[in-house]
């Protein structure tokens, strides 16, 4: 298999759906051995089907990527493998439950705090020790929403841990750079995934008066969402040779949407 990540081992949280899939299935036409990573094995199995069914590799590891200990094996089986771990994409997330500040319950904060940061956080983590050697990147699936909210009122949680996942991108990528690890966060706008069947909004959110709202999903480029097969050329591009100056950056993919 040829491409712009030839021979190269990637991990991709969040692999059985949306982003993640795309990411995963372009990676492996671009010649990467792909460890797919989600809750459970159905989803990812079936990705690995398609990435064989072009020829690719890949193996399927069910993980909450908020546990250590599973994180930890994943990483490991990928070692184990293929003996080297070169980009990993840090892309799982939920939106969690969308309500105002005041009625949401401290564990519902913890679940999208627990599974959008401190599951990038691990991912990093557990790669390192292994990417020293070679050098390589790391994508962190952030968001427009980080910066501003487009989505109205009731998404604290998710906002927060979404600017957490960049402040950490940032700084990861000037702790690893002595090592060639190249750490970059990338932005999307709306995207046309399966996200919102995590999504709980409650009827409490109705109480807040919203003063703005754009339609949702808008974009003065396209007037629609974008396609995860648009993210996954961005990915592509970031754990490739095409991007080799670039680090700690946040890459804004939302055909302007966050400007308006
Ligand atoms: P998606 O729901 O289609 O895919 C997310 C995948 O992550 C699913 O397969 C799910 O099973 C997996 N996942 C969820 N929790 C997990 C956990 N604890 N452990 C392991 N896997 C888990 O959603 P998507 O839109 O592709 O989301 C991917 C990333 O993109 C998320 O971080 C999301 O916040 C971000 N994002 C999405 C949009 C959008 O509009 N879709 C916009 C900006 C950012």
């Amino acid at each position: 298999m040829t491409g712009w990540v030839k021979d190269r081992v990637a991990l991709v949280t969040g692999a059985g759906s949306g982003i993640g899939k795309a990411a995963a299935l372009k990676l492996a036409a671009n010649g990467a051995r792909v460890c797919l990573v989600d809750l459970t094995e159905q989803r990812a199995g079936e990705v690995k089907e398609l990435i064989e069914a072009q020829g690719g590799e890949a193996i399927v590891v069910d993980t909450d990527v908020s546990d250590p200990v599973r994180v930890q094996s994943a990483v490991e089986l990928a070692m184990k493998e293929w003996g080297r771990l070169d980009v990993v994409f840090a892309n799982a997330g939920i939106n969690g439950v969308v309500t105002p500040i005041e009625d949401m319950s401290p564990e519902e904060w913890d679940h999208t705090l627990t599974t959008n940061l401190k599951g990038t956080f691990l991912a990093v983590k557990y790669a390192i020790p292994h990417m020293k050697k070679n050098g390589g990147s790391i994508i962190i699936t952030s968001s427009i929403n980080g910066n501003r909210s487009f989505s109205g009122f009731g998404m604290s949680a998710y906002s927060t841990s979404k600017a957490g996942q960049m402040a950490f991108g940032k700084m990861a990528a000037l702790e690893l750079a002595r090592y060639r690890i190249r750490v970059n966060i990338i932005c999307p706008g709306a995207i046309q995934t399966n996200i919102s069947e995590n999504t709980q909004k409650t009827p409490e959110l109705h109480k807040i008066e919203i003063p703005v709202k754009y339609p949702e999903g808008s974009q003065p480029l396209e007037h629609k969402p974008g396609s995860p097969d648009q993210v996954a050329d961005l990915v592509l591009f970031l754990a490739s040779d095409h991007s080799s100056h670039i680090t700690g950056s946040e890459i804004y993919i939302d055909g302007a949407e966050s400007l308006l």
